[in-house]
């Protein structure tokens, strides 16, 4: 589940625990992204602090688990050295990237598509809001899940810790007190 956790919800983990149910998963590997290409506008987190709350989020569950791949190779993270690099490291399995509706539509524009297609099969997960049919979604190779509805996203997330609004049960409770200790997201945006 590729996606920028700044900072991880239980939005995602909630979407990871659907697909994986759904699609009858082994694992869910969370990969946080190194500089996402989609949101060059905004500053994001350190990765290594989004890393550590991905951690922290998914430690409690065995089927979970976080990659530094995207992060490592530092520079913008392109989905296309994602999946080949989660190939080489797992030559055997059947690999699903799972990310947002949304972003898979930008994703899926790109000029790999093909290539990407042939490397797994991707599942667009959908919250409140969105609905499945306008997401400009290129027909087969895409399946789209709608997650019980949590209307969580991390840019609420950030705004509400920027106003000193909670995010208790937004976010797991070890990702509250992470995001306090390191001062995250405090300058509201
Ligand atoms: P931001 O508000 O910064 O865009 P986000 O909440 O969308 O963050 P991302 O890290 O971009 O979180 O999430 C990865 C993917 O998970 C996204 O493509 C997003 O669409 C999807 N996602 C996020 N929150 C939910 C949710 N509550 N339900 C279903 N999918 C979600
Ligand atoms: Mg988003």
């Amino acid at each position: 589940m590729g996606g920028t956790f700044d900072p991880v919800h239980h939005g995602h983990l909630v979407a990871a625990s659907e697909v994986a149910h759904r699609f009858h998963l082994d694992e869910v590997i969370f990969v946080p992204t190194g500089q996402p290409w989609q949101k060059s506008h905004r500053a994001v987190t350190p990765a290594e602090d989004r890393y550590l709350m991905t951690v922290i989020a998914t430690a409690s569950n065995p089927m979970f688990s976080v990659s530094r791949i995207d992060i490592d190779r530092g520079g913008v993270t392109y989905t296309i050295d994602t999946l080949r690099e989660l190939r080489e490291l797992n030559p055997e399995a059947d690999l699903f990237f799972i990310t947002g509706a949304d972003a898979l539509a930008q994703i899926l524009t790109w000029r790999d598509a093909e290539e990407l297609f042939a490397l797994a099969h991707f599942v667009g997960v959908t919250r409140p809001g969105h609905t499945l049919s306008d997401q400009g979604l290129p027909q087969g190779g895409v399946s789209l899940v709608e997650v019980p509805a949590l209307a969580i996203s991390s840019t609420d997330c950030r705004n509400r810790v920027g106003h000193d609004a909670p995010v208790w049960y937004l976010v797991p409770d070890g990702v509250v007190q992470y995001i306090n200790k390191r001062n995250l997201y405090r300058t509201p945006v």
